[in-house]
């Protein structure tokens, strides 16, 4: 599978939106409605995690160079990855779900 293929649209398996390509060609890694996504990369893009978890955004935070992350956790196998949220995009991260992270982590 090439890079091309890897930036499409996809249906979130957790709350079943239809959620489009970022328009700045990053790699969209997590679902901007509920913010959750499926453990299926070693490091992003990649698809080669044989888990297939569910991940859920615990908490937020600041990182030096790298803006505002959400931290993902694994359901199945407890890891947990950050990454970069999505913003002024047709489809940027839910601010109302963010900001309940960040005052109440889960
Ligand atoms: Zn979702
Ligand atoms: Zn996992």
């Amino acid at each position: 599978m090439g890079k091309k293929n890897e930036n499409v649209h996809f249906v979130c398996a957790l709350c079943g939106q239809n959620v489009l390509p970022l328009i700045n060609g990053s790699y969209r890694n997590h679902c901007p409605f509920c913010l959750g996504s499926l453990h299926v990369d070693n490091i992003p893009g990649d698809r080669k995690s044989q888990c297939g978890g569910i991940m859920i955004a615990c908490k937020i935070l600041l990182h030096a160079k790298k803006g505002w992350q959400v931290i993902h956790k694994c359901q199945k196998c407890g890891i947990e990855k950050a990454n970069k949220i999505a913003e002024n995009d047709q489809q940027s991260d839910d601010w109302q779900l963010l900001i309940k992270l960040s005052i109440n982590e889960r």
